[in-house]
């Protein structure tokens, strides 16, 4: 299986990478913040407590989070693979992953780290806001609250994976063509 955690920070571009990734190597996309704003939309007890917190630019618990993606997981004993988007977020979240992979006798391949600038990343997420209707990019101090929040709780992770021998940087900032080839080439090293 070829198991991806597609990382950076808020804005970095981690969805749109996503969806063109799932199409080139046909894996299953699992991103949190998508699976997090269906349950605000289905007006589940979870999507009511989980939208007051990203409603501030905080992170859900990580057992919420964890739950979600178990219940992906095993519902889909015959992929090609995951990629993982916008999880893990805190070192919790990667060690419950690397469990729930072990059950079912697989592993990470590769963290993809997309290396995007903190000024890049506020103009993105402003200019995202303007059509997104997401309430969490309208306005500049959620946004650097998710910032700060990535950079104390979620940046910690990329040391994790290295140590694992399983960080791979590419540059953020450029076209989504160029971003995407350098995404791909990384990944056809692993196979
Ligand atoms: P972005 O990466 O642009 O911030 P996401 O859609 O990934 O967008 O996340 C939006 C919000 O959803 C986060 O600010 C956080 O509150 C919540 N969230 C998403 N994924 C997780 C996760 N793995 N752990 C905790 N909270 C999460």
């Amino acid at each position: 299986m070829l198991n991806l955690v597609l990382f950076g920070p808020p804005g970095a571009g981690k969805g749109t990478q996503s969806v063109k990734l799932v199409e080139r190597f046909q894996l299953i996309h699992l991103s949190t913040g998508d699976l997090l704003r269906s349950e605000i939309a289905a007006g589940s007890a979870l999507g009511l407590e989980a939208k007051q917190l990203m409603d501030k630019g905080i992170l859900v618990p990580d057992e919420v989070v964890i739950g979600m993606i178990r219940s992906k997981l095993t519902s889909n004993p015959q992929a090609n693979g995951f990629i993982f988007d916008g999880f893990p977020r805190t070192i919790a979240q990667a060690e419950a992953l690397d469990n729930l992979l072990k059950e079912l006798h697989t592993s990470i391949s590769s963290m993809l780290a997309l290396e995007v600038n903190d000024e890049e990343l506020i103009k993105r997420l402003l200019n995202r806001g303007k059509d997104s209707g997401r309430s969490d990019d309208q306005d500049e101090s959620i946004i650097a609250n998710r910032i700060k929040e990535y950079n104390n709780k979620t940046a910690p992770l990329a040391n994790y994976y290295s140590a694992q021998g399983k960080y791979t940087g590419v540059n953020g900032i450029g076209s989504l063509d160029t971003i995407f080839n350098d995404l791909c080439s990384s990944i056809e090293k692993l196979k």
